[in-house]
């Protein structure tokens, strides 16, 4: 019998909230740049440029912030990049880069698009995976369920598997997800 995901250890690294854990992944340093960049782009529309007499202070309010949102955001996108990348297993200089090279934001839209599945470790020995592995290839541990016929991915709600038709019943999944079938 192998191990499986169906074991204690698995099921306490799920994570509570994936919101948080996406929140966490905006370093200190690129929030502070931000709120720094918000805060300059405030000065640059009121301090710098030239008031005339007979302007809208909305619209250059309105300016003033949108364009600060938009070095802010771009500011935690960096950050959130620079996270990302590691988790990731991809060059992080290389990419920062990118990001930073590339106008308007589509160094980080490359990235986006480019990026390779993120890493965990086996919980069973530790070994470096990515996401999209089923089994750990060092020592067979089962990261998601599959069809014990194909060995094709399957939802754990699944009670037939969706390609070869295989009871997934007869797996051994255990009782509480047979509850949705009935
Ligand atoms: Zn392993
Ligand atoms: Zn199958």
């Amino acid at each position: 019998m192998m191990p499986g995901w169906m074991g204690t250890s698995s099921r306490e690294k799920i994570p509570a909230s994936a919101g948080d854990e996406e929140l966490r992944m905006i370093p200190r340093w690129s929030m502070a740049l931000a709120i720094v960049l918000f805060a300059g782009m405030q000065y640059v529309f009121h301090g710098v440029m030239p008031h005339y007499k007979h302007e809208l202070l909305p619209l250059r309010l309105m300016m003033g912030y949108a364009w600060g949102s938009l070095v802010a955001s771009y500011a935690l996108l960096l950050g959130y990049v620079s996270r990302d990348v590691k988790r990731r297993g991809m060059s992080p200089g290389l990419w920062m880069l990118v990001c930073v090279v590339l106008p308007g934001g589509i160094g980080a839209v490359v990235y986006f698009m480019l990026r390779q599945p993120v890493l965990s470790r086996c919980p069973n020995c530790s070994t470096t995976i990515t996401a999209s592995y089923h089994y750990c290839p060092q020592c067979q541990f089962q990261m998601a369920p599959v069809c014990g016929e194909c060995h094709r991915g399957v939802k754990i709600t699944d009670v037939f598997c969706t390609r070869c038709g295989h009871d997934l019943a007869q797996d051994g999944a255990p009782a509480r997800l047979r509850a949705y079938s009935d």
